[in-house]
């Protein structure tokens, strides 16, 4: 080899390797720079409390028929736990109740309270199946009622489960309850039971039920009241007949009426909602219409239609008012509409979030001791804790859920196991101190 030879085959190696060095660069910078894709090995799914809640996601419960494999499950971790455990069926549905009883019998009990149903889910825009519980690379359970409120019904028994490991024993009783239709409105459940001679029995002082999440990791929601819920049903009758012909009256002429009025009310409503703080949907009122029914083959006149609109009153909206306002609207749809309530809440009370309230200043301060602020809210929506409230013993919403993008009633709905775990970190607290809050006999 000629030294010129020489000389250029050294410079072409140099080369290379420069090149592969620059390549490795980049190579390292992507990789410190890249979002978190990488798996997540902390991930505590081994976890007996995290199996457990898997085990309970499992159970496809928006089916009736599947309520009893919850009841089983929770049966057995009750056993499990040393528990005391009872089902009523007040309406033909199961009601489950754990009890771990206190020291001091005399004195009102807590009642934490969540729900077994769920929302339906098809799995259409599931990234897995929802009732698989499965656990992706980022540590995420993906499962329907992963947030709504499965989470919470395992969260209070694996949080009893660790204070009785300690040895604690708590002056209150703790009622563990679980309903079997809180998604369809609590009729059969939450509403008949507190109708029962056995639910005085337990002489509940407090409950804590279901509440909404936060994105944010360090302030979470205390719901205090819900809305009440009003879904209204109108029917408009008119001339059927021939596709053919052109009768005068027809049923879609006063659908239409119907629609215009109630579409400028929303409109209104729209206008009243924008005015106000988007995390306090107390002040305004919510309308959707949300069914249309009508017709069964193109060339027939439907005789009639139907019209549902699911309502939300805002908490200081006279119900009397406010049910005068829809008679208006069947009027003006014309002769023969008829308006019909599948539901009306005339009253939803409020449990004070002030310092006349020691249950309150019991959460605010333990969660606050626990690293998190709270932010006392009105529920947009409707909840068990409705009926609890108007029967008169005071109830909060509350979900240690932080951190968490909502996705209840909606596809892909999950929770962060290391969420999950804190959760149940923040109930052994917090039960421990509502449990001791001894001085409180009778507020209400
Ligand atoms: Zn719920």
């Amino acid at each position: 080899m000629s030294l010129k030879c020489l000389y250029f085959s050294v410079l072409r190696i140099s080369r290379k390797m420069l090149i592969a060095q620059i390549l490795l660069l980049i190579c390292i910078v992507c990789y410190l720079t890249a979002k978190p894709l990488i798996k997540d090995t902390n991930c505590p799914a081994q976890d007996p409390a995290v199996i457990n809640f898997q085990k309970y996601l499992r159970i496809d419960t928006s089916r009736s028929e599947n309520l009893y494999k919850a009841v089983n499950l929770l049966q057995s971790l009750a056993t499990d736990i040393g528990l005391e455990f009872a089902v009523y069926e007040p309406a033909g549905k199961p009601i489950c109740v754990l009890t771990w009883p206190g020291t001091e019998s005399s004195l009102p009990s807590i009642m934490l309270n969540s729900h077994v149903d769920v929302v339906e889910a098809d799995g259409v825009g599931w990234m897995y199946p929802p009732y698989a519980a499965h656990i992706d690379e980022h540590c995420n359970i993906y499962a329907r009622g992963a947030q709504d409120s499965k989470d919470l019904g395992i969260q209070y028994i694996e949080a009893i489960r660790r204070l009785k490991n300690q040895n604690v024993t708590l002056q209150r009783t703790i009622h563990v309850t679980y309903m079997p239709d809180e998604e369809i409105g609590g009729f059969q459940g939450m509403r008949e039971f507190l109708k029962m001679k056995k639910f005085k029995e337990l002489n509940v002082g407090f409950v804590l039920d279901e509440g909404l999440g936060s994105q944010s990791d360090e302030n979470l929601y205390v719901t205090y009241q819900d809305k009440r819920a009003w879904s209204m049903k109108f029917t408009v009758e008119g001339i059927g007949g021939h596709g053919s012909f052109m009768p005068k009256d027809v049923a879609v002429t006063k659908l239409n009426r119907l629609l215009n009025v109630m579409i400028d009310y929303r409109t209104s409503l729209e206008e009243a909602m924008k005015s106000v703080n988007q995390l306090h949907s107390g002040p305004y009122t919510a309308m959707n219409i949300n069914m249309i029914n009508g017709g069964y083959a193109p060339n027939v006149i439907p005789s009639s239609f139907s019209l549902v609109a699911d309502m939300r009153l805002a908490t200081t909206a006279n119900a009397t008012e406010m049910l005068s306002l829809a008679k208006s609207w069947a009027e003006y749809a014309g002769n023969g509409t008829k308006l019909e309530f599948l539901r009306r809440e005339m009253d939803a009370l409020a449990t004070p979030v002030d310092n006349s309230n020691p249950y309150w200043i019991t959460l605010r301060d333990t969660v606050y001791d626990l690293g998190f602020n709270v932010t006392p809210i009105v529920l947009p929506a409707t909840s068990d804790s409705l009926f609890v409230r108007n029967y008169g013993i005071p109830a909060f919403g509350f979900a240690p859920l932080f951190n968490t993008v909502q996705r209840i009633h909606n596809t892909n709905e999950y929770i962060n196991v290391h969420v999950f775990m804190r959760g149940i970190e923040v109930y052994e607290v917090l039960i421990k101190n509502l449990g001791n809050l001894a001085s409180v006999i009778n507020f209400k």
